[in-house]
């Protein structure tokens, strides 16, 4: 597993396209700027990995596009020690650049190959997420419950309930909400009933599916 002095200088150059883009949060730079995306992908891609694009991984899913890891990240406003439940594990970059921001994070993913492979694959990296999960992301992680920040990044037909309610008080929900096309979308706590809801325009995402596979 190499990071070569290529690889980092194209990373500068995708941060460099992710801030003209308009991503301002300084730690979601750096953990952009430090994780080697190129890894968490099939070698074929290897050239590609610094591209701001989504690319295939296995079983038929996608790592995101790095300004959208980026982007979502910016919203759910992380500090360090935060609590964070991510749904739709996948190659695990998205969950490196939570631990890199300081969180503990929990992850779901409903695919088994995927599942096995991220949390046999992060640790080589030195990440150390609190637990990745094999399950359907759905119905959330009610054991581990109140979250600071949930993630979803896989695109939702509805908003499921249990993650809205599996959040602190104070805590955020960013979530992607669509059937072909989706809306990112955040729910913010205000209270015990009381949501604050707000949409940040549209992305394109593999859609959440329920039952794990
Ligand atoms: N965060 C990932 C994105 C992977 S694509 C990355 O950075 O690579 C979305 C992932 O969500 C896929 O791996 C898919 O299998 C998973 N997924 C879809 N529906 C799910 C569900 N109900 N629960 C958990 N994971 C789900």
């Amino acid at each position: 597993m190499k990071d070569s002095f290529k690889h980092q200088g194209l990373r500068q150059q995708l941060v460099n396209v992710l801030k003209n883009k308009g991503i301002k949060d300084l730690a979601v730079l750096k953990a952009i700027g430090k994780i080697p995306r190129h890894l968490f992908m099939d070698s074929s891609f290897l050239d590609h990995a610094y591209q701001d694009k989504a690319f295939p991984i296995a079983a038929d899913q996608t790592i995101s596009q790095p300004y959208t890891v980026a982007f979502q990240s910016e919203l759910l406003q992380i500090k360090p020690g935060d609590k964070i439940l991510e749904i739709g594990t996948g190659s695990g970059y998205q969950t490196a650049v939570l631990c890199e921001l300081g969180a503990k994070v929990w992850s779901i993913e409903r695919q088994n190959e995927l599942f096995k492979r991220t949390n046999k694959f992060l640790p080589k990296l030195g990440y150390r997420p609190k637990k990745l999960i094999f399950g359907d992301g759905y119905i959330g992680l009610k054991d581990e419950a109140p979250f600071d920040g949930i993630i979803v990044t896989a695109g939702a037909p509805f908003v499921p309930k249990p993650l809205l309610s599996q959040l602190k008080v104070g805590g955020r929900l960013v979530i992607p909400v669509g059937d072909d096309i989706q809306v990112m979308t955040m729910y913010h706590r205000k209270g015990p009933k009381e949501f604050e809801q707000e949409e940040f325009g549209e992305f394109r995402f593999v859609p959440l599916l329920e039952d794990k596979n």
